[in-house]
């Protein structure tokens, strides 16, 4: 089953980082005329800035803010490499509500000499640790699972099913998932772990683009949506029969898409949107 094609712009969003030659000023400026709904913030694009000053004005451009990219990187060899990951967690979680957006997306971390279970455990300890703070400013944290290739050092959250299992142990109406599409459009138990996602009220985020045959890089040779073999479609058909009525965002690493004019590839992003997302 395939969902049915986007007809209008009025569920996209794009992440600062899918356009990084751009300043965060550029981008929501292109993204709201180009008819961009929502935009997610990246904190390289936000550093230097004062944080509610930025959001006030891409508000004002029209568009809302989906979420703040990233947190996360819990895991680490030393009791005070976590601490400091905590702390650093704690200052993303101010930034977003400075900022104004509701969601903060984790990369979680892995530490390549430790057993993942271990980095999974410390990950768990680490958003636990983060509770209080978002329950007094409303932040939600959306644990996304990275692809495994990333578990020596990006991540010891792989599947959907162990980000599932995290958010589970939690118990926390602030903890979710942000399911990737490039991450996870290989795993066999997908369209049954985004239902159960759908069930515990925890899809808080969607991203897409493609994967390229053949990959050139691990980190930044994504596709645009049409561009390689993730199928789009069937997964939104999931996303949405979990009850899923977010933002379709629109994140792509791709050294030879920022090579590009970034004028006539906000183009393409909104046309490969409408054709093949
Ligand atoms: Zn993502």
């Amino acid at each position: 089953m395939n969902a049915a094609p986007l007809t209008d712009l009025s569920r996209l969003c794009v992440h600062t980082v899918t356009t990084r030659p751009w300043s965060l000023e550029e981008s929501s400026e292109q993204f709201a005329r180009a008819g961009v709904k929502g935009i997610t913030v990246w904190r390289d694009a936000l550093a230097g800035r004062d944080p509610a000053q930025a959001g006030q004005r891409i508000r004002d451009l029209g568009l809302s803010i989906v979420s703040l990219c990233r947190g996360g990187f819990f895991a680490a060899a030393t009791a005070d490499g976590r601490r400091k990951a905590i702390d650093e967690n704690r200052r993303a979680i101010a930034e977003a509500a400075a900022l104004g957006a509701p969601l903060i997306v984790l990369v979680c971390g892995a530490v390549a000499a430790q057993p993942l279970a271990e980095s999974r455990k410390q990950i768990a300890e680490g958003i636990a640790a983060l509770l209080p703070d978002c329950a007094s400013t409303g932040i939600r944290l959306a644990i996304e699972p990275l692809h495994p290739m990333y578990a020596d050092d990006r991540s010891a959250v792989n599947t959907l099913r162990q980000a599932n299992d995290m958010v589970e142990s939690l118990r926390s109406a602030h903890v979710g998932v942000a399911a990737d599409v490039y991450h996870l459009w290989w795993d066999s138990e997908l369209e049954a772990e985004i239902a159960r996602s759908g069930r515990l009220g925890a899809l808080f985020a969607y991203h897409v683009c493609d994967w390229r045959t053949p990959t050139t890089d691990l980190l930044n040779d994504r596709g645009l949506m049409g561009e390689g073999c993730i199928p789009l479609r069937t997964i939104r058909a999931w996303v949405e029969a979990a009850g899923f009525r977010g933002y379709n965002e629109v994140e792509v690493f791709s050294s030879r898409l920022w090579a590009t004019n970034q004028s006539d590839y906000l183009r393409d992003i909104t046309a490969a949107y409408l054709g093949h997302t």
